[in-house]
């Protein structure tokens, strides 16, 4: 697959088809609300840096969302800056790094956050539905929901995968960045 395809305007294919339900949820939240808690505007937008997106590209992505809700003015001044922070263009200029799963899993994620790991996060019934409603077949949710709830999160991913993909999941997932690179075929099973 050719990274030059990721562009704004096929985000919303490559999160339904692409992403980990944790990305999935937060590029959904955006695209609903216009808006994203602090740590779910971090943890995506080091996603979408990992999985390609450019600079430029991203930083448009964000103000098309955002002022939706807001103006230009308010947008740059309280909104542009962490865009240009995660993709190391100012402050220290760091280059900072997606995070990994294990990261994601041990953060900690507020009431009404919609970050962190849904199948650490999520009630088990809200797992099934959302899981239902993206087209798995009944038992299949019951099977990931239960897995979660015993706390095996990153299985439960790998059971997404294979059951959204229709391929095996060989690879432990430990990185959403690498689910997206093997169900979008950058890497192969
Ligand atoms: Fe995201 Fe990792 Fe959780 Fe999967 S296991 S939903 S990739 S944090």
């Amino acid at each position: 697959a050719n990274k030059s395809e990721i562009q704004v305007g096929n985000l919303d294919k490559h999160a339904k088809d692409h992403y980990p339900l944790c990305m999935r949820h937060i590029h959904e939240t955006l695209k609903a609300n216009h808006h994203l808690k602090h740590g779910c505007r971090l943890q995506y937008l080091l996603f979408l840096k990992g999985i390609g997106l450019k600079y430029e590209d991203c930083m448009e992505f964000w103000r098309q969302e955002f002022t939706k809700n807001i103006d230009e003015d308010k947008f740059q001044k309280q909104y542009s800056y962490l865009v240009k922070h995660c993709y190391g263009k100012v402050g220290s200029m760091l280059n900072y790094s997606p995070y990994s799963c294990v990261k994601i899993i041990t953060d900690s994620v507020g009431y009404g956050e919609q970050h962190g790991c849904p199948y650490k996060q999520w009630e088990s019934t809200v797992l099934k539905e959302k899981l239902e409603s993206y087209g798995l077949r009944q038992e299949n949710a019951i099977e990931i929901s239960e897995m979660a709830q015993k706390g095996h999160y990153q299985l439960a991913c790998g059971k997404y995968f294979e059951y959204t993909r229709f391929k095996e999941n060989k690879n432990v997932i430990n990185h959403p960045n690498q689910y997206f690179d093997e169900s979008y075929g950058a890497i192969k099973r």
